[in-house]
């Protein structure tokens, strides 16, 4: 069943504010190769995926001043900025978080790149790590 599925990281997401300067250094410097780059108008991001073995590195860049990327780095600078489960079942994911009483950004799965679905559960209930669910 599509519930029994192992949770794996799917990817480390890092916010840059010159998505060509960060893809300099992930795929011209580091080696890192480039699945491709996808605008999320939803999240006001340019997204540029990294295969790095078996996870990815998202690098994510606002394209505009009210992205919710832009006032991350006009806060903490630019650097890490969320780690990516990919779970079997999204909506099933969020009903256990929530029934544990586990404080969440989305309450229900929006559309994230690649056509996944995606949700992110607060920072302030996870020890500081922003963490995102990916539903492929
Ligand atoms: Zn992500």
């Amino acid at each position: 069943m599509e519930n029994e599925k192992k949770t794996i990281l799917d990817h480390i997401a890092v916010a840059v504010s010159d998505l060509e300067k960060g893809l300099t250094l992930y795929v011209q410097l580091l080696g890192l190769d480039h699945e491709g780059t996808e605008e999320v108008p939803e999240q006001r991001v340019r997204a540029a995926l990294l295969r790095a073995g078996a996870t990815r590195i998202e690098l994510v860049e606002p394209t505009g001043p009210d992205s919710p990327i832009a006032r991350f780095i006009e806060r903490s600078g630019e650097g890490l900025h969320h780690i990516a489960f990919q779970v079997g079942h999204i909506e099933s994911a969020l009903e256990k978080l929530k029934a544990h009483g586990v404080r969440l950004i989305d309450e229900a799965p929006r559309q994230g790149v690649e056509g996944s679905r995606i949700a992110f559960v607060h920072p302030s209930a996870t020890g500081g790590v922003l963490i995102e669910l990916v539903q492929k």
